[in-house]
């Protein structure tokens, strides 16, 4: 049987991407093949259990909730996530990765949508960008960039065009903490940009620093 390392599956509200607010049920995955300079889940680059796909889906039933977040980490390191994301779908859930954008997304189902990083130039991988990915990405798919500096917000605004990728969902995120909202939202207003300022959620309902949330 096919097993996953889980670092952590619980429900909380979706913080980010156009489902934010929606309430969510996450199934963290350990381990990232990156290193951003304002990670945030550290704790799951090792931390974690491996657990059969049958079992994190019995844990998934037990929320009673409809969305379910595929998260990491870098969830498709895992070649039993592709399974678990199949599964779910079959059984009724609307699924969700969040991956970061160096992996392909070639083989994800069809019918999850993908929330994909493009990593800008502060996170310090932004080289690692898996360019092709960009011609698997489905119209409901959407594409994040965490912005943490006016270098970041130009490059992300120009990204936009070089890569011709309006068709998506495009949400602009402030690094928490390195970046203040209103700067954010006061750039995006000026250049009238045709993307969704995103907040992090969570960490304003919550402690920033709490878990499982
Ligand atoms: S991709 Fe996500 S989990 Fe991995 S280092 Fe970057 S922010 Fe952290």
């Amino acid at each position: 049987m096919e097993r996953i390392k889980v670092n952590e599956i619980f429900k909380s509200i979706q913080g980010e991407s156009s489902f934010a607010g929606r309430v969510c049920v996450f199934v963290r995955v350990a381990g990232c093949n990156l290193r951003c300079s304002y990670c945030d889940t550290k704790y799951a680059y090792e931390e974690g259990k491996f657990l059969e796909i049958e079992e994190i889906l019995k844990k998934i039933k037990k929320f009673k909730c409809n969305l379910v977040s595929v998260t990491g980490g870098e969830p498709l390191l895992e070649k039993g996530v592709y399974k678990l994301m199949e599964k779910l779908v079959k059984s009724g859930k609307q699924v969700l990765l969040e991956t970061n954008g160096s992996v392909s997304i070639k083989d994800v189902d069809k019918k999850a949508v993908i929330v994909m990083d493009i990593k800008c130039p502060s996170s310090g991988e932004d080289k690692k960008f898996l360019q092709e990915n960009l011609k698997y990405l489905k119209p409901s798919d959407e594409i994040k960039f965490v912005i943490g500096n006016r270098k970041d917000y130009l490059w992300a605004k120009k990204a936009i065009k070089t890569f011709g990728i309006l068709k998506h969902k495009i949400l602009f995120s402030p690094a928490f903490e390195s970046l203040k909202p209103t700067a954010l939202a006061e750039w995006i207003i000026k250049d009238n940009l045709e993307i969704r300022f995103n907040l992090q959620l969570h960490k304003y309902i919550w402690n920033p620093s709490r878990r499982g949330v």
